[in-house]
């Protein structure tokens, strides 16, 4: 019998859910706002009615199976996997915080949801299911150990090592964001630290930055740019960037030093030579990338090859990464499901 598992991503403003069968073909996809009012148990209501209406929608029962004779044939669903943007204790099951949906915390998602949906659920963060789906399918492939690295409004990362996840010992392996480069100086970022790399570089921090010079009286086309200083984003900034306004480029120098520095210390610490860049600020390209790698290189001695690639997966990296975690937890069926 066919079999297919649910891989459910929960981002920041949406939830994206679809089928994956064990060939990783995707078919029917259903997605939602992601609702910040909602607190866990909410939320994972409305997780678990769209995936519902995402099974009926293929034929299934609400026990996860598909009759024979139905379209598409008999199959049924082996289980779900979920990636969040929180911190989680992986082995629980069980969600600590949430960055952009802050409601959702302190809850036993994997299990709420199973019980919900009446199959076996697996949960992990976001950038760890992206990391898998990049390793597996995308810019990660032929690589024996990864690092998938989400350039965005924060930064982060997600590590595989011989071709497993790591996790660490509670499950948060990879907040490097939030190693500290300068003790108690620049902004304060929300892990509740001055001067963690992320405060100096991500898109919403480095956007703090150009707000305190422009309140010190620094001049820049961002502001009118933008319809007012409330209003500048990484976008404005790249406008700004290419337009030759002093202080974007100010601002883009500052992160490109400061990701050239973080990457070149997790190269050091871990001697990953594949790093696979995800997420906004990465559709910046070479004008931001260049200078990173230059940075880097500064620092790098040695000659061996170093990979910095773009994610290769874009809009559905997120579900089809949730799949596999669900693939790698659900037992294997006459070993039909093993992976390489
Ligand atoms: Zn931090």
């Amino acid at each position: 019998m066919k079999r297919f598992v649910i891989g459910i991503d929960i981002g920041g403003t949406k939830t994206a859910c679809a089928l994956v069968d064990e060939n990783r073909v995707l078919s029917g996809a259903r997605s939602f706002p992601s609702d910040p009012e909602l607190d866990g148990e909410r939320f994972f209501d409305r997780v678990a009615e769209e995936a519902g209406t995402l099974l009926a929608g293929q034929g299934f029962d609400c026990s996860g199976k598909r009759p024979e004779g139905a379209e598409g044939g008999a199959a049924e669903i082996a289980g779900a996997g979920v990636g969040a943007p929180s911190f989680i204790l992986y082995d629980e099951g069980y969600i600590i915080k949430t960055s952009n949906l802050v409601k959702i915390r302190d809850f036993p998602a994997r299990d709420y949801l199973s019980k919900k949906l009446g199959f076996p659920v697996v949960i992990d963060n976001d950038a760890r299911a992206a990391a898998l789906a990049e390793y597996r399918h995308g810019a990660g492939r032929g690589f024996d150990n990864m690092l998938y690295c989400p350039v965005s409004s924060g930064i982060s990362s997600a590590m595989l090592i011989g071709g497993k996840l790591f996790r660490g010992s509670y499950g948060w392996a990879g907040e490097t964001g939030h190693m500290i480069a300068t003790p108690g100086e620049g902004v304060e970022c929300g892990c509740g630290n001055r001067g963690c790399y992320m405060s100096w570089c991500s898109g919403l921090m480095i956007v703090k930055h150009i707000k305190q010079w422009i309140d010190a009286g620094g001049q820049t086309i961002m502001t009118s740019l933008a319809g007012g200083r409330d209003r500048i984003d990484s976008i404005i900034l790249e406008k700004a960037y290419d337009s030759g306004d002093p202080m974007a480029i100010r601002a883009v120098d500052q992160m490109t030093r400061w990701l050239g520095l973080w990457f070149f210390n997790l190269y050091v610490s871990l001697n990953i030579n594949c790093f696979v860049l995800g997420g906004g600020l990465v559709k910046m390209g070479e004008k931001l990338l260049g200078p990173v790698r230059r940075v880097f290189d500064q620092y790098n001695h040695d000659e061996r090859p170093v990979y910095f690639k773009t994610a290769a997966l874009e809009t559905n990296c997120g579900t089809i990464g949730a799949a596999e975690l669900a693939w790698d937890a659900v037992p294997a069926k006459n070993g039909e499901n093993d992976v390489e």
